[in-house]
């Protein structure tokens, strides 16, 4: 556990066990053994075959928690809770799930069922969003918020107030000064007031990667002078207390809690001034920003990491409003957050297999031995005389002179063999010299390059995109020493779509020797904490779709789980259409071809159904071993 820093990052969720394997405590309590999952054991259950009570669902799998996303949800609302009673706050919190973070539909419906005691709403950014989110709160009671952000066309304003109109309590947030008009327009059309709110551009800016939208030059939102058009044409409009909202993100990831602090009391005052110049204020809405722990560091120094809890997150929010509303003697607002990351990141664990490892230094061959030493004499001058130094820099054991030999040789053959003046054998012999020297010396560890059956793009985009680190740990085995310096390469056909790069800055992973060498599986990763976003940016890239989820919740009896829903990942056939191809017509193509060619046209058409029917990762073989399914260049 130490060698992943799992308590570091895992606390209170993930945890190994007696038997060497990750658990998984879905109501983030230690003192709960019985109430443990067995990651290994779910994966078996969803993996294993129908005939062996198993779901036949192949991997990568994804395990949704609904009970850890609960927990997440009530620790929120409880830290908020008790930061209001601590500090003798007027108001209450009420917060919202922004649904771009992840618009799985269980997902959504889950934060409704279990935010509808304290009134939890939704963030909505779009059109579609915006549908699902209204869907949603149907079941909700009124007071929940329905946030409209992002950019606003008419029909999007249209859909806000005829949300409006159903008693959903909806605001609409203005990013831009034109919106307004709209808004007013629309709204007259219609017969529905609106409530407006406006998202702030903050001065206050946030230097990680995810703020670099905040900022006075920020991309989104109103700056001062514009808020105030705003107010004033709303008060011309006789529409002023139409305003009662006031919004701002500073961005994702807040590093720490003076930053946050900076950022609420800035937002704080203007909504204090708001309310001065005669607007309804009721609500500030603190936007997301609500960090995570990736690298279980807790140092905050890094996009990785942050230096606070809930607990501190949420007193921090509440004395800053607070202090700026008892200096300026304005009534405490209800908070609002749209925490999405801290909401959703640990209720799902990616799972995946590695079906291969290859180690990245060439292995001596015992066929190239009998004659290495002649074709060595057979070098070139130069060549041979550095062949001629290595070999007595190492009988002298002089680790260093011996390793910028082995390096001078190696490079002087690579031109040597580029100039067309050195064969592929003499060439090999020199790797294998150099990599004997380096191995005698221990100059560097050999990674091994560990296949794992994934598409980096489809599941952990934000590693690809923006260099995001996850937690990734076997979920067996921990119980026994990793030996093994590795590395992981997905299966898709682009050169980026390896992971060398681990939380903890590791440029390799601690790993198992696979149990049969090569080619057999049976050895489980997991990805953890990638709840958030990664579903949702996820894309077709190389056609690997999505991956086979199941959602996992805590049973009666000790360590029982059980499956509540079981979805197969998406097929080949599935992916296709998704790109405008037809499957169908495809098939027939291809079965005619078959019948054409007068092969055996009949097995021929059995694997293409089978193959359309599959899913787009792997598929098992007879004799158990695995194949990718896919081609094209590299990148
Ligand atoms: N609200 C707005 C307006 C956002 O742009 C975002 C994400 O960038 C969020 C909320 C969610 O932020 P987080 O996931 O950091 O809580």
């Amino acid at each position: 556990a130490k060698l992943y820093r799992i308590d570091g990052w895992g606390a209170p969720y993930f945890c190994v066990n007696a038997a060497g394997d990750i658990s998984v405590r879905p109501h983030g309590d230690a003192t709960l053994p019985h109430q443990e999952i067995d990651l290994m054991k779910v994966v078996k259950k969803a993996s294993g075959p129908k005939s062996a009570g198993g779901l036949g669902l192949r991997l990568p799998l994804l395990v949704r928690f609904p009970d850890v996303l609960k927990h997440r949800l009530e620790s929120l609302q409880q830290a908020f809770d008790v930061a209001i009673r601590s500090n003798g706050y007027g108001s209450r919190y009420q917060g919202v799930y922004p649904v771009k973070c992840n618009q799985d539909r269980y997902l959504v419906e889950d934060i409704m069922e279990f935010g509808a005691p304290f009134d939890f709403g939704l963030e909505a950014g779009s059109k579609a969003e915006l549908l699902l989110a209204m869907t949603c709160l149907t079941r909700a009671r009124p007071e929940a918020f329905l946030i409209c952000n992002g950019y606003k066309d008419e029909e999007y304003i249209t859909l806000a107030l005829i949300a409006r109109s159903m008693d959903l309590n909806t605001v609409i947030v203005l990013e831009q000064e034109e919106e307004l008009d709209t808004v007013v327009e629309t709204s007259e059309r219609l017969g529905v007031r609106p409530v407006i709110g406006l998202r702030a551009k903050l001065r206050t800016k946030h230097s990680g990667h995810f703020g670099s939208t905040s900022g006075e030059k920020g991309k989104f939102g109103l700056s001062t002078a514009q808020i105030l058009s705003v107010a004033q044409k709303l008060q011309r409009l006789e529409m002023l207390d139409c305003l009662q909202l006031l919004h701002f993100h500073i961005g994702s990831q807040i590093p720490s809690t003076a930053l946050l602090s900076d950022g609420v009391g800035e937002a704080a005052n203007i909504y204090c001034e708001l309310a001065r110049l005669g607007a309804l204020m009721r609500v500030i809405d603190i936007g997301g920003g609500l960090g995570i722990d990736y690298d279980g560091s807790r140092s905050g120094g890094s996009d990785m990491s942050v230096g606070y809890g809930l607990d501190e997150y949420a007193n921090a929010v509440v004395r800053a409003v607070m202090l700026a509303c008892d200096r300026k003697h304005v009534g405490h607002p209800i908070i609002c957050s749209e925490s999405g990351r801290a909401l959703v990141s640990h209720q799902s664990v990616l799972i995946f297999e590695a079906v291969s490892s290859t180690t990245t230094k060439s292995e001596a061959s015992p066929s190239i031995w009998p004659n290495h030493s002649c074709l060595l004499d057979e070098l070139a001058d130069d060549a041979h005389s550095d062949y001629h130094n290595l070999i007595a820099a190492t009988l002298r054991r002089e680790n260093e002179t011996s390793v910028q030999y082995a390096e001078k040789l190696k490079q002087k053959c690579v031109d040597h063999f580029k100039d067309g003046i050195l064969g592929l054998e003499h060439l090999a012999a020199v790797d294998v010299v150099c990599d004997l020297v380096s191995k005698e010396f221990d100059v560097a560890d050999p990674v091994k390059t560990y296949h794992v059956n994934l598409s980096l793009f489809t599941s952990i985009p934000d590693f690809w995109a923006i260099g995001q680190l996850f937690p990734i740990v076997p979920i067996h085995r921990l119980d026994q020493r990793p030996v093994v310096k590795g590395i992981l390469s997905d299966l898709t056909c682009d050169s980026d779509g390896k992971v060398d790069r681990f939380i903890g800055g590791q440029s390799s992973l601690p790993l198992h020797e696979l149990e049969r060498g090569g080619g057999a599986g049976g050895y489980y990763l997991g990805m953890f904490l990638g709840g958030a976003y990664q579903e949702a940016l996820g894309g077709l890239h190389n056609l690997f779709g999505t991956p086979s989820v199941v959602r996992v919740s805590q049973a009666d009896g000790p360590r029982c789980f059980a499956v509540t829903l079981a979805v197969p990942g998406a097929s080949c056939t599935d992916v296709l259409r998704a790109m405008q191809h037809e499957p169908e017509v495809m098939f027939e193509t291809l079965k005619q071809r078959a019948e054409c060619a007068g092969g055996d046209a009949v097995s021929c058409a059995l694997a293409l159904a089978h193959s359309f029917d599959t899913m787009p990762y792997l598929v098992s073989e007879a004799n158990g071993g695995y194949s990718v399914v896919s081609g094209g260049d590299e990148e």
